[in-house]
Order: structure tokens, then sequence, then C-alpha cells
């Protein structure tokens, strides 16, 4: 696997991908790497004919009292997990690369970011928005792949492609989860033993509520009633919120229709989980 330490080896590696006429698939990440993070690259793999991975802590999406600088920071066995899943090269830029001196541009994703996550995280999903602009210019990817785990991060992402008409496809892939149902997250490194044992019950409360809907409720107060009591029972006190919206606009629905989509976020101990789940999917 290439290491691309500098903007100017990037380059050279994407100039001779362009010349090989070769199809590049991206797969932005923050480190800290695990099976989720590899299944991209997995399927980067199958539908490209070159894959890029990045790793960058971007402090432009961490609030002030947020966890930037003790993100955890995992780089040689990270390097190892991409080189044995056969990833061709990996992008590893410093903060002065991604926004050098003088760097003043912003990008402002709207709507699709100030709800859920972007309630107590303000400027989180901008400051996604910038890195993964700035991202794609340099690597000119055809695919770019992102895990549906951060499923408003996708929905966000998805629509900045489509509205700025950036000539990338992105592309949304399965959550990869633990045994119980936890979805594997680099945060996850956080929960101490009993956290990380309550910490599978919002799977569970995911499960109870498309149960419910499966049975034929369309109430989403009902539906996210439900994953609330689950939550409760599973001893997880610091629910942010649970809610039931439209996959794609993420708008809030009176009556259940169409393809619904559950958030969650919690706080569990240090961490701050977020899973979801699409109730009509089977
Ligand atoms: P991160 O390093 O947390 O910024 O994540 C990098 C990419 O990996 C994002 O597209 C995430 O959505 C994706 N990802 C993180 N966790 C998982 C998971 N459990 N399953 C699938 N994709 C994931």
């Amino acid at each position: 696997m290439e290491l691309l330490n500098d903007l100017a080896s990037l380059r050279a590696w994407v100039a001779a991908r362009d010349l090989a006429r070769e199809r590049i698939g991206f797969v932005p990440t923050m480190g800290a790497l695990h099976a989720g993070h590899l299944s991209l690259v997995r399927q980067a793999r199958l539908r490209c004919d070159r894959v890029v991975a990045s790793i960058f802590v971007n402090p432009t999406q961490f609030g002030p009292h947020e966890d930037f600088a003790n993100y955890p920071r995992t780089l040689e066995a990270d390097r190892a997990m991409l080189a044995g899943e056969g990833c061709d090269a990996l992008f590893l830029p410093d903060a002065g690369m991604i926004y050098p001196d003088g760097f003043g541009t912003r990008v402002v994703v709207g709507p699709l970011g100030e709800d859920l996550c972007g309630r107590s995280r303000p400027g989180h999903f901008d400051g996604v928005a910038l890195v993964v602009t700035i991202l794609f210019h340099l690597v000119r990817p055809a695919v770019a792949f992102f895990g549906l785990k951060d499923y408003q991060q996708f929905v966000v992402i998805r629509r900045m492609a489509r509205d700025l008409a950036m000539p990338v496809e992105v592309v949304g892939l399965p959550t990869v989860r633990e045994a119980d149902g936890l979805a594997m997250s680099s945060r996850n490194r956080y929960l101490e033993p009993g956290e990380r044992q309550r910490a599978g019950s919002l799977y569970r409360a995911l499960l109870a509520a498309k149960e419910r809907y499966r049975a034929g409720e369309r109430d989403p107060a009902v539906l996210e009633g439900e994953a609330l009591r689950v939550l409760r029972e599973g001893g997880i006190e610091g629910v942010e919120y649970v809610a039931v919206r439209e996959a794609e606009s993420l708008a809030p629905m009176e009556r259940v229709s169409g393809e619904p989509v559950m958030l969650l976020a919690a706080r569990v101990g240090r961490a701050r989980l977020i899973d979801n789940m699409v109730l009509s999917l089977a």
C-alpha cells in the first residue's frame, strides 16, 4: 500500500490513475479503524479499479467541548488493516495541508444538517461537508463510500454532491455490528465494561420499534416510545433523541409512510453513540 503523506504525492498518484484511465474508489475516515471501515474498503475494491482511503481527524467537525484532542489515534494498526484489505493507497494529510494559512471558505449544509445530531452539534455537518469537499477535489474519486451507520452524514453528503454537481457517486453501505448488535464505532473504545454491555440496548431499541412497525403501527410517537422504553429498561439514561424520519429528506411524518428510518443518539459514559435502522427493510 502506498503511503501518501503530502499533497504532491497524492496528486502524482491521482494523475497516474487518470493516465491509466482507472476509476478511483475513495473511503474517507478519521482512523481508529474497525471492521465497519474495512467493509467500505472491500466494497470499493469490488466496484473500482483503485482504492484510496484517507485518515484525517478533521478539526472543523468537532465542537469546542468535544473529543477532538482525545479522539483515538491508532495509525500503525490502521495501516496494517488497510494493507491487509488490499487498499492501494492511504492519504494521510495534516491539518495544514487541508486548511493552509489564510483558509476562510465555508460550506453550509442547510436544513438537513440542523436537526437530529445537528441540534447538539451545531456546525458539525458544515465541518464534515467542508472536509469532504476538499478531499473530493484532491482525490477526484469516481465513487466515494460512506457507512449508513452515520445516516444523517450520508444523507447530507449525498445531497451536497447533487446540489453542487460534484462528479462523484456517493454510495452508502450497511452498518457493521458487534455480536450483540452494537454498531461498530471508533468511540466504542471509550466504553467501560458495564457501559459496553448496556450499549447493546441501542440496537435492541431499534429492533423493538421495527417489530411494532411490522405489526402495523404507523404512529411515529408510538414507535419512538417503544424504542425509548427499551433504552430505559436497558439502563441508557442519556438519550439525546429518538426520531422516525423519511429516509431521504429526514423530514418528520405525522403518519409513517414510504421509507421510514428511526435514528437515535445517546450518551453512554464518555461516549456519544448513534445508530439507526430503516424500519421498512427486511
Ligand atoms: P469515521 O472514521 O468514524 O469518520 O468513519 C469513516 C466512515 O466509516 C464513515 O463513512 C462511517 O459512516 C463509516 N463507518 C463507521 N462505522 C461503521 C460501521 N459500524 N459500519 C459501516 N460503516 C461504518
